[in-house]
This record gives structure tokens, sequence and C-alpha cells, in this order.
């Protein structure tokens, strides 16, 4: 069974084609700058990467050229072989618990929440219509990143704002990067062959959050009402004094949009750094001894261990504390200043097998309190999974 994963963005297209026997993929690719000067796509394909530029005025075009591709190389002879599109969808609102079949009341619904998602919802709305276009035969699902988290109660969901906020204008905690948590939780407990494992989830990539995980189930997360709460990020400031908005419109002149612009795309490893957004650069500075990068990576840390400390008194009892994403999955200094932050609950590294990057390994000293793993993400297949278990129901 082939199935095919996409993550629209508002200017982007990622795809990745499973075959579902052995979850491999048998082409992945980009399409960039649609609608913008300077569009192209790139594919990778039995080995090889190709860069193509091409006009992509619209999302449609964009899902032409793709279906167009897998024949021309031979992938698959007919679209009929595709058996499922599955689309990741940033934003579900509090209505969707899990992954969905797509319907028309479910494009209406991502267009509705498009206000707590702006960049993405229409985006997402407006792929699923071109791939209708092209494949209307074939089941399409939905994978919402918020449907995770819609496990936490209400006391850890609700901000302590007029509650009329909440009633009127669903403000509340809706976290992120829900598929990758999951994909954590599944894929751990798949390992251990435990399916009750309480685990701490550090997506640590240029986005990232911690999640904490019962039994399967997400018990809290570090993002909220949008992706930008929570932990330090490569452009994202992560939580701050909401003061601190007004200070600085009044200061710099700037509007409330224009601030939210420089918390967004100006802060994390960014700010601080005045250097850039890339963990690997950061490293790069700090072997330098460019003290902006320490004092980054420094703050980064501190965030991160906040919320695992919290999240470890949340769950009372911790089996695993895993990395993924970007950071989580290669920075060997990272995880080793994360980790020995956490001496005081017991938990320790083991420098040795510390020393890896993306794969999973158990990372652990065998007298820490806790087992701490390193797991590559990987929310392209789960969101193939999910397209098939719903298709094949
Ligand atoms: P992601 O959003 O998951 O793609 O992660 C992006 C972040 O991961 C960036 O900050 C990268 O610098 C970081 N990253 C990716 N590869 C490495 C690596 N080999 N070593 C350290 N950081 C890495």
């Amino acid at each position: 069974m082939k199935i095919m994963s996409i993550n629209a963005g508002s200017s982007s297209l990622k795809f990745s084609l499973f075959d579902m026997a052995t979850e491999k993929v048998l082409i992945s690719g980009l399409f960039e700058r649609i609608g913008i000067e300077g569009s192209s796509y790139t594919l990778k394909y039995n080995g090889d990467k190709i860069k193509v530029e091409a006009e992509l005025p619209d999302h449609s075009v964009a899902v032409k050229i793709l279906l167009e591709k897998l024949i021309e190389l031979q992938v698959i002879s007919t679209l009929e072989e595709i058996e499922g599109v599955g689309h990741r969808i940033v934003h579900g609102g509090d209505k969707y618990t899990k992954s969905v079949m797509v319907t028309d009341e479910v494009i209406d619904d991502i267009i509705r929440f498009s206000d707590f998602a702006p960049l993405h919802n229409p985006a997402h709305a407006v792929c699923i219509k071109a791939f209708k276009e092209v494949l209307p035969k074939t089941p399409m699902v939905v994978v919402f990143d918020t449907a995770f988290h819609q496990t936490i109660e209400k006391s850890r969901y609700l901000y302590p704002v007029p509650y009329h906020w909440y009633e009127d204008y669903h403000v509340r905690k809706y976290g992120a990067h829900g598929t990758s948590h999951r994909y954590i939780a599944i894929k751990l407990a798949e390992e251990l062959q435990n399916e009750n494992l309480n685990i701490i989830s550090c997506h640590l990539g240029n986005g990232g959050s911690i999640t904490a995980i019962e039994k399967g189930k997400c018990v809290d997360t570090s993002m909220g009402f949008t992706p930008h709460a929570g932990i330090m990020m490569g452009t994202r400031s992560g939580d701050i004094d909401v003061s601190i908005v007004p200070y600085v419109m009044e200061k710099e002149g700037k509007s409330a949009n224009e601030i939210m612009n420089d918390l967004n795309k100006k802060s994390g490893f960014l700010g601080v750094s005045e250097l850039s957004s890339d963990s690997r650069d950061i490293e790069d500075g700090i072997k330098q001894g460019n003290e902006k990068c320490i004092l980054a990576e420094e703050m980064f840390v501190n965030s991160v261990v906040k919320y695992i400390a919290q999240y470890y008194v949340l769950l009372g009892h911790v089996d695993a504390i895993c990395f993924t994403a970007g950071i989580g999955e290669n920075s060997i200094d990272t995880r080793l200043k994360i980790v020995e932050k956490l001496a005081p609950l017991g938990i320790k590294i083991d420098v040795e097998k510390n020393n890896v990057r993306g794969k999973f390994a158990k990372i652990n000293s065998d007298d820490s309190t806790v087992d701490v793993y390193v797991l590559p993400t990987n929310e392209e297949l789960m969101i193939a999974k999910d397209t098939m278990d719903i298709i094949n129901k």
C-alpha cells in the first residue's frame, strides 16, 4: 500500500510517498516559494537529489507537477496506486482529538480555525482542495498537530485570565508538535515493549516543545495558545512576561504585530546571539568563545530544564526522557548540558553513550534514576500510518 504524507505551508509543500509494508520512503520532496518569484522543487529519489526551477503560481500546479513526476520517474505507474493521502494540519481547535477522514465539514473547520494558525491552516485547506481536484476518488485523512494535546485537563489548559476569554474567544492552551510527541510515545512504547510508560518528550528543533506523557496520553505541554509559548527556540522567545509587549511598543513606536514579529522571528537563539537561529552556528560560536552564543545556549538549556523538572513533578514517576528533532537528535553538547542540570533529580548521562547522532540510543548512566533516550522523530510516517489505519477501517 502506497500512502502520501503531505505537509503544506503558505508557500511550500513537503511530501513523502511511503510503501507502508516496509515503512520506507519511495520518494520525498519539497516545493518552495509557491506563488512567489523564484519557485522551485527538490526531489529525493533512489539516493539522488534533483532541484528544478519551475513556475509554481499556486499549490494546484505544485500538486500536478508532483503527480506527473511520480509517473515519469516510474515510482508509480498509475495514480490509483496512491491509496491514500494524509495531510498534516497545524490547528484543529478543541474539536479534533484524533485524525479523521477529509469531508467538506472538516475542510470548513480547518478554515474556521485559521484565526489560531493564520499562516498554516488556510494553506492546508488550499492544498487538500488541490489534491481533491487531481485525485477525486483517493481517500484523504487529516492529522492535527493539536489533537494529541486534547487530553490535557482543563486546569492545565486554561489561562488564569477572565473566564469569558475562553468562552467567547477560545483562549486556552492548544499545544503543538503533537504528531511528533505522539510518534515518540508510540515508538518508545514499541522499542521498550511497554505501553504504560511515563515520558517527558523533548522535541528540540528550530521550534521546540516539551510534553509530559502519562501511559501514552498527553497531560501537559509547553506550547500554548500558539506555538510561541514554552521553551526558547531558534527565532521565538518562548515564555516571556506579557508586559514587555506594550512596554517595547511604546519605546520603539511599533505596533503589536511588529512586536509579535520580533518575538517570533528575531528572538530566541537569533535574538540573544545576534548571530544565528541555527544551533550549529551557536555551537561554533561557543567554541570561538563568543559570549552571546554562550549566553544563548545557557538560556536555552535553562528553559528546557525548567520544563523537564516541572513535568517530572507532574508525572510523579518518569520512565524516560526522550530527546528528538534537529537539536535533540544531533546536538551532543546541548543534551549533555541539559542532563547535567538534572543532577538534583538523580538523572545522569553517560558521556560515551551520549556520543550519538540521529539514531535510537539510551544515553543515561547505569545509576541514573530515569532512563534518557535519543529517538529520531518521524512525523511523516505518523501521518502515513494514521492515514492507512483510517482508510483500512
Ligand atoms: P528541526 O526544526 O527539527 O529541523 O531542527 C533544526 C535545528 O536542529 C537547528 O537549530 C539545527 O541547527 C539543529 N541541527 C540539525 N542538525 C544538527 C547537527 N548535526 N548538530 C547540531 N544541531 C543540529
